[in-house]
């Protein structure tokens, strides 16, 4: 591997895939671009891409279908970018294993601070050695939680529940996090949205609907993949029309 990380842009149309290659490359990375579902899903398995922006509707494989395919082998930042008729096809996207979404047309600052962002958020104990800063929410405190049988290590970025660890992807895991950490403090889906996008919590940027609905199609996943119960939470409560906390500790 190069000192470059890689950003692979999966999109048929030439003047976006050219934007966003300039706006990768402005970013610091090595860019692959290609124009077909089955293309990407191939140079995502030889280039180990750190980021991948993924163009829902390809002459091939849907987008959708792309994002589960790469799920099986990456942990990729995999940012849909999607038609606004196509809004609410992105929260299918997000189940896919997608992170996030920005809808065409988008302003490439918007691209360059979602992936600025996400690469503050550090996806191994590689990057963390390499220096990686750790998430505002976390400053130089990295820890380590214990819940109702389950573990998380900050620094190992490994979820383990009763003793079997899991395949989280980053937004996962730092939504995880960010409910261990606030204990038994709710947090908005709009601090959740803030906390994904490396923005402190208390700033007034403004939070669309369809991003809350992305965290609570990120929170369903994540759900599934603890394999807890949404009636009676071991680790995710739902707080009805608020967001989400921890659900209290089981004796
Ligand atoms: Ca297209």
């Amino acid at each position: 591997m190069g000192d470059a990380r890689v950003g692979l842009v999966i999109e048929d149309d030439h003047d976006i895939r050219e934007l966003v290659r300039v706006v990768l490359t402005q970013a610091g990375f090595d860019v692959i671009a290609t124009s077909t579902g089955a293309e990407g899903v191939l140079a995502a398995k030889n280039s180990d891409p750190a980021v991948i922006t993924l163009d829902l509707g390809l002459p091939d494989i849907d987008g959708f279908e792309v994002a589960r395919q790469i799920r099986q082998f990456s942990d990729a930042y995999i940012v849909m970018l999607t038609a606004r008729a196509e809004e609410l096809d992105t929260l299918i996207g997000l189940e896919s294993g997608a992170d996030d979404y920005l809808t065409k047309p988008f302003r490439p600052r918007e691209l360059r601070a979602r992936v600025a962002a996400m690469m503050r958020r550090p996806r191994s104990t590689a990057e963390l050695a390499n220096g990686a800063a750790a998430p505002s929410g976390a400053a130089n405190n990295a820890k380590s939680y214990r819940h109702n049988g389950l573990d998380l290590s900050y620094d190992s970025r490994t979820v383990a529940v009763d003793g079997n660890e899991l395949s989280l992807t980053r937004t996962e895991f730092d939504l995880l996090y960010a409910l261990l950490e606030a204990g038994r403090m709710v947090r908005t889906k709009a601090d959740l949205v803030r906390r994904l996008r490396d923005e402190p919590y208390d700033v007034g940027s403004y939070i669309s609907e369809a991003d809350e609905r992305s965290v609570e199609v990120h929170m369903g996943n994540l759900r599934k993949k603890l394999g807890d119960s949404a009636q009676n939470p071991r680790w995710l409560q739902t707080v009805r029309g608020v967001g989400y906390r921890l659900a209290p500790e089981q004796r």
